[in-house]
């Protein structure tokens, strides 16, 4: 919605907030928020609120650590769990240099410049439909601390009304309706403890600030129902992990890009091209779309989770999948993608990725209506599907290979990311699982 800073101040008094959150996102995709008390509103709306920025993750070095932050006053919100005290409001936040020159090390700057590049081609929306995932594990009463213990395992045999997933579910559903989000649809997933809520696809933009509004509310929610939310893609061995597929389409001032009612499977010059790019680059994307070590724990076969890179209209197990809507609905559902990634990046570098494809008029590979997985190898190599990274580590390799997706996240954004992954890798290869010890201790 769009908001004056008069709306703003109106609505702050009528609902009695007494503290604002100010909100960014840091390299990792982690929520970092200021809190300042209602007092410093009329500072905020005029642009003259400074925070530190040297603590952040990927932001800047101490002796360049002053920096602004702008509100994005359509993002206000009121969160609908304040107490007697007052309530809490919350408007995310662009985040500027001391020179109040845009801050390139914050990723919603990076993909604004991004989305910039689209328009310039005359598109007016990269539009967004995000379907994350997650567990809900049981906190121990005693620590309150997270544990693995599913809380809907035997719900299956239980006669009680509601398992504990369902009435949770239920209540991060009505939660997000009070935001203004418009959910589509929510179920429980394959995996015992999993879940999926669903909400309506918006402009790029403003669906990233939703995944991390989302994300906030499904665990505040969850705690209050004694339960850890997790987005960690891959919690548990042997069950399926937990993807964000992203459905996407540009639109034009007239309406899908994507459509074309006499192109072949009624889709458009446009977006072949644009899935030609997302097939050419996503190698090389998946650090971003995939950022953990525990990504790729996801990325196996018999998860229902891609391994290869291809795409069909018919099968629902390929990387890129042409779901059957048409007209305004007709867009590509990118399934690699999990809700560990900083949605501003991976979505930034996907756009950049099928831009590509149109700026270079690219054609796809054919679509593989087989199922990849029961093919072999050379069957494979011979239909030019290749394979997704199969760990961070080959990830990032093919991250330093495109300079496409390095434009996308700009040079402050990239070196920051490839130093911090680096670093998280090295960290793993330190450790031996105890899987390496069963296998080998007696063996050798
Ligand atoms: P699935 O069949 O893969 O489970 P869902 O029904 O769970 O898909 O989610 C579909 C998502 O696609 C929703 O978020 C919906 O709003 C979104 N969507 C619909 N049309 C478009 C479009 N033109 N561009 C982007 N996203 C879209
Ligand atoms: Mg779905
Ligand atoms: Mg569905
Ligand atoms: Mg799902
Ligand atoms: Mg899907």
């Amino acid at each position: 919605p769009t908001y004056t800073k008069d709306d703003i101040r109106r609505v702050a008094k009528e609902e009695n907030v007494k503290f604002l959150r100010l909100m960014f996102t840091d390299l990792y995709g982690t929520i970092k928020n200021v809190e300042v008390p209602i007092s410093q509103l009329d500072k905020l709306l005029d642009n003259k609120l400074m925070f530190d920025g040297s603590s952040i993750d990927g932001f800047v070095r101490i002796e360049e650590s002053d920096m602004w932050l702008y509100p994005d006053l359509s993002t206000w919100m009121i969160f609908p769990w304040g107490n007697e005290h007052g309530k809490i409001a919350r408007v995310i936040c662009e985040v500027y240099n001391a020179d109040r020159t845009p801050f390139l090390g914050d990723p919603r700057n990076n993909l604004i410049r991004v989305l910039d590049e689209m328009k310039e081609l005359g598109f007016t929306d990269f539009n967004i439909g995000p379907e994350p995932e997650f567990f809900l594990f049981k906190l121990d009463p005693e620590t309150g601390k997270p544990t693995t213990h599913l809380n809907d395992q035997g719900s299956y045999f239980d006669l009680a009304p509601m398992d504990l997933g369902e009435n949770c579910r239920r209540d991060i559903v009505l939660e997000l309706e009070k935001l203004g989000f418009d959910v589509e649809a929510s179920h429980h997933e394959v995996a015992p403890g999993q879940h999926e809520v669903d909400f309506k696809y918006a402009d790029a933009l403003t669906a990233c600030d939703n995944i991390q509004t989302f994300k906030l509310v499904v665990k505040t929610v969850a705690r209050k129902h004694g339960l850890h939310a997790t987005f960690m893609p891959k919690p548990l061995e042997r069950i399926n992990g937990s993807g964000m597929h992203l459905n996407m389409s540009l639109f034009t001032k007239d309406g899908s890009a994507f459509f074309d009612e006499n192109g072949e499977q009624q889709l458009s010059d446009t977006a072949y091209h644009f899935l030609a790019g997302l097939l050419k680059h996503a190698r090389n994307f998946t650090a971003l779309t995939n950022p953990t070590v525990n990504s790729y724990k996801r990325l196996v076969p018999g998860y229902e989770a891609p391994v290869y890179v291809a795409w069909s209209g018919r099968n629902r197990s390929p990387m890129v999948r042409v779901p059957i809507a048409r007209g305004a609905s007709t867009r590509l559902e990118l399934r690699s993608v999990d809700p560990s990634a900083n949605p501003y990046l991976a979505i930034a570098a996907v756009l950049a990725a099928g831009l590509d494809g149109l700026k270079n008029k690219l054609e796809p590979s054919k679509p593989v209506d087989r199922n990849i997985y029961s093919m072999t190898e050379e069957e494979r190599a011979a239909v030019g599907i290749v394979d997704l990274p199969s760990t961070l580590h080959n990830a990032l390799k093919a991250l330093r290979t495109d300079e496409v997706i390095k434009d996308a996240m700009g040079s402050h954004l990239y070196s920051n990311f490839m130093e911090g992954k680096r670093l998280e890798w090295e960290a793993y290869r330190l450790e031996v699982s105890q899987w390496e010890r069963d296998q080998y201790l007696e063996m050798y």
